[in-house]
């Protein structure tokens, strides 16, 4: 058992008790980080990073809230409300002629456990009418659950109406190599955690370069989160890692920002 303070505990009754009603009270937005291909320097897609405006407490951030709603189960309705926002909003970038930006949303093991979780996607995808071939999942594995063939069953399943998946947090979870071997991913996304001090940091070097080569052998697309400095991205460029996230490119911005960005030329004053 983890011991909290009592105002600790107090806030999180409040924030378990106010996250029934937040939805419909329109307290979340999303907000949208940038991917860029590195070789292209093309901004590939955006991954949605739900935010709470709370009336009394503020800001509270999704590592606060979200295992609060994996707890209480509202996590189904509160991740069918961002990938309907999320996919609505990039479907309306789209018509502004950013036509090949895909959308990564965030999707707890709990979700996908789900037994209506494939016709939900299926349905906001209909809804949105945004091509799953733009639609990528991230699969967290802040939660210890065992790969089954019911999980395998609706991975292959959405992968073959187009969507892809990916493996969040790659190198931190729970048994991240069984379940590389065990679920049909397309992406892994190194967990910024590795990206720190690189390559100063001989250690974290040598795991973000194995865990780079490790991905390319299974061939799939390696993103690296996290990416804050520009000796970060040479080392990345070097390892020949495909894809960046982080602050060095882009913080997550609100929607309203989000045509901007992509119309500046940002991107070609990094490398
Ligand atoms: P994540 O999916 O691994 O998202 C990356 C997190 O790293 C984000 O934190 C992002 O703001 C942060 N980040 C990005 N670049 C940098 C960087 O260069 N330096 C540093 N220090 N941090 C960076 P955020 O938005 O606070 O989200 C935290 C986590 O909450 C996410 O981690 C994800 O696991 C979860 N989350 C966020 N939105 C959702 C959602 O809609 N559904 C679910 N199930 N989980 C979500
Ligand atoms: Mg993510
Ligand atoms: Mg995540
Ligand atoms: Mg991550």
């Amino acid at each position: 058992m983890e011991h909290y303070s009592e105002d600790a505990v107090r806030r999180q009754h409040i924030i378990m008790a106010d996250l029934l009603h937040a939805i419909e009270r329109d307290e979340f937005v999303v907000y949208y980080q940038p991917l860029m291909n590195v070789t292209t320097k093309q901004i590939t897609g955006v991954e949605a990073l739900i935010r709470w405006q709370h009336p009394t407490l503020g800001m509270i951030p999704p590592v606060e809230f979200i295992p609060l709603a994996e707890k209480t189960g509202v996590i189904n309705e509160l991740g069918k409300w961002v990938l309907r926002k999320a996919s609505e909003q990039i479907k309306s970038i789209h018509y502004e002629g950013f036509s090949d930006i895909r959308i990564m949303v965030n999707i707890s093991p709990l979700q996908l456990q789900e037994p209506n979780f494939v016709e939900m996607v299926k349905q906001i995808l209909e809804e949105t009418q945004l091509d799953p071939h733009y639609l990528d999942l991230e699969i967290t594995e802040n939660i210890e659950t065992q790969p089954n063939q019911n999980i395998l069953k609706k991975i292959r399943e959405l992968q073959s109406m187009g969507i892809q998946i990916s493996m969040d947090d790659f190198g931190t979870g729970y048994s991240s190599l069984s379940k590389l071997r065990d679920l049909p991913f397309d992406t892994v996304k190194i967990d910024g955690l590795f990206l720190q001090n690189v390559p100063i940091n001989k250690k974290n070097a040598t795991i973000v370069e194995t865990l780079v080569a490790l991905g390319e052998k299974l061939n799939l697309r390696v993103v690296a989160e996290g990416v804050e400095t520009k000796e970060q991205l040479n080392f990345l460029i070097d390892k020949r890692c495909q894809e960046i996230q982080g602050y060095l490119l882009s913080k997550p911005i609100p929607f309203n920002k989000l045509k901007s960005f992509l119309k500046s030329k940002i991107v070609f004053d990094l490398i």
